[in-house]
């Protein structure tokens, strides 16, 4: 198509995609739209600051064209009132990578707002949304620096999709009908209706891309957020579907939380990422008590909607988030808050939001020393206390400055001495490195506390199970008491004798069978009073038919076996324990 107003750069070369990889030239033309109200002043500042970082970086060998691309206001001047001209969004789709400042959404019936039309139209289905630290930013929490999470929130699908009727409307009332009297639903005469649509489709490819942004940057772990407690067929589906991709598609990179406990002890194999999920509320919770649990975050779209504002507050608010729209194909990065049109042509708005968009832009592009530039810059730049407004009103004694004032102070940094700020990212990196390891030796020593921490919910019977400890049926009663108190527990699994069958021996065993017969120990063999056979559940056994287990056949323990081997025990002790500390049932909202 040719441009009526675009002007591709007449220097540099196009992003394309070899196989759905990126492949970037060291001279790459990339998309910018500065957007309305405060968008030009944010998108100067920042793409000199972006510009000064990738010139540090690769000395002069790499440099960014930017081709200016028109939405909003500025588009409807240069294309007779159209805000959303056809070929800007060519642009984007050809040259595969760009970056954007807010846009205006004009109120009234009949207009989609920009940022969904976008959305829409580029099928861009990923929201990713990198919510980290950079220290010295104003935060409510005690710790912010565990804050350190990517959400990859689904942008198609859920109840934004529009498929809504307005109470009292024929469409309204024609649907109430059907649902009333063809499914058997009940609710409140005139309620508004709206439909939630979660499909395989949709939610399997935000998934994928979750997981393959987490084996390409390294991170620990991915979990599923929903409310499949509740809504089972949309939200449980998700979280169902999430699983089903990890398994089918990325075996050999991931473990799921279960096995990590199970399999592996607590301790995170190498290379493999953890998937696990999580209920909506208990995520909410915890990003704010103990954020370091998480890592990279999939969600639906509302729930997405909310975490990512929320997690933003907790380190700057949505003046600093960076984010990014993303197709399989196209890359859209943008500054997450709006116009603020009372700030606009003002220089005095904080241009971080857009200016870490970029950041995210250049890891996307795999210019990762660029991006660490910019990165260890920044706390540099807000513990000088060289601010703009909105920082100066909350960090007593700062210097407000400026939005071109703040990007000087940036580029004076990255300039100034690029080496130091290197090393600063790494001990960065090696900080959360280090965070990674306190939590799995925690898995290890301690996992129900682990667990708890974690804020896993345990279901089965291998979410609460205790480690198995066995003895030969030969040996003597007293080794085997030795054996308990050791390893401080009140039963102990006896390996098949001769007659091939497992057993368990117990400290009543021990009162009933010996102090209560007055017996001896002395010379009486574990095989002779261990209880046969031992009553076995799988792992994946509800707790609620735990315990029926129990009851019925009047027991205080049940193994767990896999394949005919023993691999826990679940004793009455380890019900009641999991009742009062996790909450007690799976169905609860
Ligand atoms: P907003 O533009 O985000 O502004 C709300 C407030 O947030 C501002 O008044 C200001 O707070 C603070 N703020 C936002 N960006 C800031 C920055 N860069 N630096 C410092 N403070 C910043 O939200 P809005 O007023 O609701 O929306 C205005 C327009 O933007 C609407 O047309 C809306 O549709 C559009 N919008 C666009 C996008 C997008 O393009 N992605 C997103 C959201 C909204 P103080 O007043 O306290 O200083």
């Amino acid at each position: 198509m040719a441009y009526k107003h675009t002007i591709l750069p007449t220097v540099g070369e196009k992003i394309t995609l070899d196989n759905n990889t990126l492949v970037v030239p060291d001279h790459p033309i990339v998309g910018c739209c500065e957007g309305d109200g405060i968008g030009p002043d944010i998108t100067r500042a920042s793409l000199r600051v972006i510009d000064a970082a990738v010139e540090k970086a690769y000395d002069g060998k790499r440099k960014i064209h930017w081709c200016e691309l028109y939405l909003g206001e500025k588009a409807a001047k240069l294309f007779d009132g159209d805000l959303f001209p056809k070929e800007t969004l060519e642009a984007l789709k050809d040259l595969i990578v760009s970056i954007k400042g807010p846009l205006t959404t004009p109120v009234g019936e009949g207009y989609r707002s920009l940022n969904v039309a976008l959305r829409q139209d580029l099928d861009l289905y990923a929201c990713v949304r990198p919510v980290r630290y950079y220290a010295g930013v104003p935060s409510p929490l005690k710790r912010p620096e565990t804050v350190n999470v990517v959400i990859f929130r689904e942008n198609t699908e859920d109840v934004y999709t529009g498929i809504e009727y307005k109470s009292g409307s024929p469409e309204n009332k024609k649907l109430a009908k059907f649902l009333r009297e063809e499914m058997g639903a009940t609710f409140f005469e005139d309620a508004g209706l709206g439909i939630k649509p979660i499909s395989p489709f949709g939610s399997k490819r935000l998934v994928r891309k979750a997981i393959q942004y987490a084996i390409d940057n390294n991170r620990e772990s991915v979990t599923l957020v929903h409310k499949g407690n509740i809504m089972k067929f949309t939200e449980g589906a998700f979280r169902n579907w999430g699983y089903e991709v990890a398994r089918e598609e990325f075996s050999d990179y991931i473990i799921t939380e279960e096995s990590l406990y199970n399999d592996y002890g607590g301790k995170q194999p190498e290379g493999k990422i953890v998937i696990k999920d999580r209920i909506a509320d208990i995520t909410f919770q915890l990003l704010q008590l103990r954020p370091a649990e998480f890592d990279v975050l999939a969600t639906m779209n509302l729930n997405g909607d909310y975490l990512s504002d929320a997690v933003a507050a907790e380190v700057g608010g949505v003046g600093i988030a960076p984010g990014a729209n993303i197709s399989d194909t196209v890359a859209v990065f943008e500054a997450t808050h709006g116009t603020a049109p009372k700030y606009a042509n003002q220089n005095k708005a904080n241009p971080s939001s857009f200016l870490l968009s970029g950041v995210m832009m250049l890891e996307y592009m795999g210019w990762k020393e660029a991006a660490d530039l910019i990165n260890a810059a920044y706390p540099k730049v807000i513990a000088d206390k060289t601010v703009t407004y909105d920082f100066a009103r909350q960090l007593p004694g700062s210097t407000e400055v400026t939005t071109s004032g703040f990007a000087d102070a940036l580029v004076a940094k990255i300039t100034g001495a690029a080496e130091d700020l290197a090393r600063f990212e790494d001990s960065r990196r090696e900080a959360i490195e280090r965070a990674r390891e306190e939590r799995e030796a925690k898995r290890v020593m301690n996992p129900v506390e682990a667990m708890r921490d974690s804020g896993r919910q345990p279901n089965t019977a291998s979410g609460i199970m205790s480690k198995i400890h066995s003895i030969g049926a030969d040996e003597s009663v007293e080794a085997a008491m030795h054996v308990m108190t050791d390893k401080n527990v009140s039963a102990i699994l006896v390996k098949p004798g001769a007659d091939g069958q497992w057993g368990i021996m117990t400290q009543r065993d021990i009162l009933e069978k010996i102090v209560g017969a007055n017996r001896s120990r002395d010379g009486v063999k574990v095989g002779e009073i261990a209880s046969k056979p031992i009553f076995t559940v799988t792992p994946e056994t509800n707790i609620s038919q735990v315990a029926k287990v129990m009851l019925d056949r009047k027991i205080r323990r049940v193994v767990v076996a896999w394949n005919e081997k023993p691999v826990g025990i679940v004793s009455d002790t380890d019900l009641f324990r999991s009742v009062e500390e996790f909450g007690w049932g799976p169905e609860a909202g």
